[in-house]
Formats: C-alpha cells, structure tokens, sequence
C-alpha cells in the first residue's frame, strides 16, 4: 500500500466531503484550495440538499445530516400557476421521513452547507491548504506528482480533481469537456426574509406569470429567505433586468411589495450542459467529481447533490483500491467507479436537459401540452401536478451497473 496520501484538489462541497469520505475510510488525505481561507462565495446556489445527500453525510460522519437538516428548512406546500390562476397545490401535513430521522430534503443556502463542512472537517483533524492550487498532475502506473501553487511537488497515491467548472485536474488528463448551453439566459436573486410578516414557506412555480410580462417564475424558500428565479424571454437583455431598478421592481411583483428593497444577490445566467468524456486518466490514478467532470441546469438540483454522490463514490473506489493486493483489482476500482459516475453524469445530464428543453420549449405541440393540461387541472388532479412536476425533469436514480449485467 502506498504511502503517499491522496492529494483532493478543490475545497467546494465536492472536495470536502471526498476528503470526509477518504479519512472516514483510514485513508491519508491532503485538501488544496486555490482560494484564500476569507473567500467570498456569493449568492444561494445550491439550496436543495436532497435526503439522499443528507443520509450519505450522516454516514461519513454521524450527526452531519442532521445539523443540515436543523439549519434548513423543509417547504411543506408546493403550488403551481398558469397565468394568474391556481392549476396545483399539495400540502404535506408531515413531511415524509427520508429514513434515519431525516427529512425529504433541507433548504438552506450553499454557503452554510459548506460553512458545517469546514467545521466538519476542523473536528476531524483535515487541514485545508489555502491559497495553494493544484497547478500540474503527472500521472504514472505507481502514483502521481501534483505541482501546486507555492512552487512545491508533491507526490501522491491518488489525485482526485474537485476543482470546479474550470478544472485544471481535468485539463491535465486531457479529458474533453464539451458541451451545449441554454438558449434563454436565467434571472436568479436572493431575497431577504421579512422576519415580522414572512410568506408562507411554499414553493410556487408560476408559468406565464402576468405581473411580469409572462415570464416563468420559480419562488424556493430557504432558511433566512427567497430564491426567485425568472425565465427571460428570448429578446430580454438580462443586464437591463438585472437592474437595481427592474429586479426590485419584478421582486416586489413577485412576493409583495414589501420584499421590494429586499434583493441581497442577483446574477444572471446560460446554464452549461456538459459531461467529461472521462472521469479517470490513463493510468487509473486520478478521479474527477462534482463541477469538475459535470455542468448541468439546475432545475432538479442535481449540481451538489451528484458532486455529493460523486464524492463518496471516489472516496470508496481510491479507499478499495489501496488496500487491494493486486494491481489489476486496484485499476478495477478506479475504472469502474470513473465508469459508474460518468454514466451517472450522463443521466443527470440528459434529465436536466428534460427539463430545460421544456421550460423553454417553443414548439408548438409543448405549448399546447402545457395551456391543455392548465384547462384540464380543475377537474384532472394529475394534469395540474404534471405542470407542477415538468420543470424539474424526471424521477429516478442513474443506473449503477456497468459491463453486461
Ligand atoms: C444559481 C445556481 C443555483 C444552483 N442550485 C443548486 C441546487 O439547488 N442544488 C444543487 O445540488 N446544486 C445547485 N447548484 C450547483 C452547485 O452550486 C454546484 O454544483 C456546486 O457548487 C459544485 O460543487 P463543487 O465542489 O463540485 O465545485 P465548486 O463549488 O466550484 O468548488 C470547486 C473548488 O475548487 C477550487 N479550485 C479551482 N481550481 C483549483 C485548483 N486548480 N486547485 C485547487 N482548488 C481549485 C475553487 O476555488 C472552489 O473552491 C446551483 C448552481 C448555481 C450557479
């Protein structure tokens, strides 16, 4: 067994939990963020912690789901609009039990999770070298050398990249990284809760909207505020609604006039759509995860909760494949894990795409599936709870097999 740790580059969520993951396992484990330790990350992100994440959390380190759950919030109404008028909504008067005394999912912003993390790892003992990227990675059939940021090499058993969207990990293997973008640009603002007068905690999609111009909105709650996001038409100039001005004003239409001066982030995105052709390198000595082997829209949230399950998976895979005695078995786990998540990444993708394409769907035959089922909810509960559904994509988990059975 090697001696060298295994070097995790990026302190995102991904980052973070594959080194949980890794020192849970017995397994050596040096983080290098690029970042300063006072970084800022602005805006929500990543608000919908899914009860599968929080059980994958509670099981790396006991009691981690748990504090997300308690700093979160769960909405126990989902509705749904089609121009002004109410087509869905459910109530949940006990919101389901993920399992293990754990709710459905928790709504907090990223920041937060990501605040409990670094607590997390504090306890158990994992520094975080700051301001130190991972430049180089020079992969061979023993282990590999990563070049960082201060002008040290050091030698790893295993690199994992966690290292976001631009990932210098996935450009040192030479995986590919194309992909397709959004046609519509996407108007997202956190907005604060007004603690003496709060909406009732409910998501609300709302298609059509009139009060802005018939836009699709989205309102999430999250522990502390609002998501709003809005769908721009395909004309809109997003810098225009990005405005102080307009995204007051459209803030103010959206929850109540008394949100108006509410706006605390607002930013304005075309949503990439991209799989890495490979999450693993020629020699089976590095992984990618999270951000760094996959982009997808975030209708559905599948963006930090597969970084999550992408996390414990390499932690798992580089954990077996030290302590194999056989090199082949050792490649295995590395090949097969890369395998898995790519395939998983490719579900993920192709179900954020489901819902992109509908969301933005011009064709004709979409439109008149949508304005049908808005005719047909008043007296057809499942036509209003596909409109409610649409937007997130499907249901359903990536398969896990790989090979012929
Ligand atoms: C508007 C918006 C809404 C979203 N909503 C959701 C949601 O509701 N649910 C959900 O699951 N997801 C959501 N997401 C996605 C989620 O925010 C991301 O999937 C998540 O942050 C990815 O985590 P990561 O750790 O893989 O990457 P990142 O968070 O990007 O972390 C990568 C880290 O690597 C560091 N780094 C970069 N280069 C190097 C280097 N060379 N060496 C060392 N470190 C490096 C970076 O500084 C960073 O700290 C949303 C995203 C956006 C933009």
């Amino acid at each position: 067994m090697s001696e060298d740790p295994v070097i995790v580059a990026g302190a995102g969520p991904t980052g973070m939990v594959t080194a949980l993951g890794l020192q849970a396992r017995g397994t050596p484990v040096e983080l290098y963020e690029a970042d300063p330790e006072d970084r800022d990350r602005p805006g929500s992100r990543a608000i919908f912690v899914h009860g599968a994440t929080l059980r994958t959390l509670d099981t790396l380190h006991p009691g981690l789901g748990s504090d997300l759950a308690e700093r979160g919030m769960v909405w126990p109404t989902r509705r749904t609009l089609f121009r002004g008028e109410e087509v869905f909504s459910r109530t949940y008067d006990d919101p389901l039990d993920a399992g293990e005394g754990l709710p459905p999912f928790s709504s907090l912003p990223q920041v937060w999770t990501e605040d409990i993390l670094l607590d997390t790892l504090d306890d158990v003992g994992i520094d975080i070298h700051w301001n130190t990227p991972v430049e180089t990675v020079e992969t061979r059939p023993d282990g590999v050398t990563v070049g960082t940021g201060d002008g040290e090499t050091r030698e790893a058993s295993y690199v994992v990249g966690a290292d976001g969207a631009g990932s210098t990990v996935r450009t040192e293997i030479g995986a590919d990284f194309a992909g397709d973008q959004s046609e519509n640009y996407f108007i997202i603002a956190d907005i604060e809760e007004v603690p003496d007068d709060p909406r009732p905690t409910e998501r609300v999609f709302h298609y059509d909207t009139p009060e802005l111009g018939g836009r699709n909105l989205l309102i999430v709650p999250f522990q502390g505020g609002w998501r709003v996001d809005i769908q721009c038409k395909p004309d809109d100039d997003p810098d225009h609604i990005t405005s102080d001005a307009v995204i007051s004003e459209y803030t103010a239409r959206a929850l109540g006039e008394r949100y108006r001066d509410r706006v605390e982030w607002v930013s304005a995105y075309q949503f990439k759509q991209v799989n890495a052709d490979t999450y693993t390198d020629e020699h089976e000595r590095v992984l990618l995860a999270g951000e760094a082997a996959h982009l997808f829209a975030p209708f559905g949230a599948r963006g930090m909760n597969s970084g999550i399950a992408d996390a414990d998976a390499v932690a798992s895979a580089i954990a077996g494949a030290l302590a194999a005695d056989v090199d082949a078995v050792a490649r295995a786990e590395v090949r097969k894990c890369a395998e898995r998540r790519q395939r998983a990444g490719e579900w993920n993708k192709d179900a954020a795409a489901q819902a992109l394409e509908y969301l933005q769907g011009e064709s004709p035959v979409t439109k008149a599936k949508k304005r049908l089922a808005a005719a047909a909810a008043d007296y057809y509960e499942p036509a209003g709870e596909w409109l409610d559904d649409a937007p997130y994509g499907p249901h359903g988990s990536p398969p896990v097999s790989i090979g012929q059975y």
